[in-house]
């Protein structure tokens, strides 16, 4: 078996977990797996971020002042959950993922996903962020959604972003940003997502307005809560 990341074979030290089969193989050799930022210790309550890389004045208690002002304006999202610190290493990983097509890449983060969905979203449906139709055309998939796919909850195209992206290079970088986060629901799932609490599924948060625009539709259409889970944290 070789490394998703870089294609070098992987060493398995092999234990009594494997000789019984218990530990699924490793898709990840030592090396590539020692340069990703899992996000451990204390935590904003809120977007996830971790404390030991954040300065202690824009925090107040357990969540941090961004979360605070979302707050304050009527925050769509109960929580945010990122698996890693979004580091060079993780960036140019993602890229491939992303805008080189690899897609298989994503398998690199199941485990610890579906590890981190068990100990935080329990019960939760999963909607994934989707692309606009001429992006994923482009693309040939939606990385969300590769991602959603492989959590084991059952997910939902609930959310669908009508914006055509192509014309948006013509507007300023303030209007995309606005652009950028305007999703409609997708009625055939309401009835799923009513009442329901539900997991947005994403590859990144930075801000977290993609989050928060997606969870507000899902609020509107009748979702208990709507809390998001990302692979890394910008
Ligand atoms: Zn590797
Ligand atoms: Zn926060």
């Amino acid at each position: 078996m070789n490394c998703l990341s870089c294609h070098e074979p992987i060493q398995i030290k092999f234990g009594w977990n494997d000789l019984f089969y218990l530990n699924d193989p490793s898709s990840i050799c030592s090396a590539c797996s020692d340069q990703l930022e899992r996000i451990e210790g204390e935590i904003c309550r809120m977007c996830g971020r971790s404390f030991s890389i954040f300065p202690e004045q824009y925090r107040q208690d357990d969540c941090c002042f961004d979360c605070l002002e979302w707050e304050q304006h009527g925050s769509s999202i109960t929580k945010n959950r990122s698996l890693y610190q979004y580091n060079p290493f993780l960036k140019e990983v993602m890229a491939r993922f992303k805008y080189r097509g690899d897609a298989e890449l994503v398998k690199l983060f199941q485990k610890e996903l579906q590890a981190l969905v068990k100990r935080a979203f329990k019960g939760t449906i999963v909607v994934p962020i989707p692309l606009s139709k001429e992006r994923h055309y482009e693309r040939g998939f939606n990385q969300a959604e590769l991602v959603a796919g492989m959590i084991g909850c059952p997910y939902y195209h609930a959310l669908k972003r009508p914006v055509h992206e192509e014309k948006q290079s013509k507007k300023s970088k303030r209007e995309r940003l606005e652009h950028a986060t305007v999703f409609t629901m997708n009625e055939e799932f309401r009835s799923a997502i009513a009442n329901s609490d539900v997991t947005i599924v994403d590859d990144l948060y930075t801000t977290g307005a993609t989050v928060q625009a997606a969870g507000k539709i899902l609020l509107d259409h009748g979702a208990r809560t709507v809390s998001s889970l990302t692979i890394a944290r910008g």
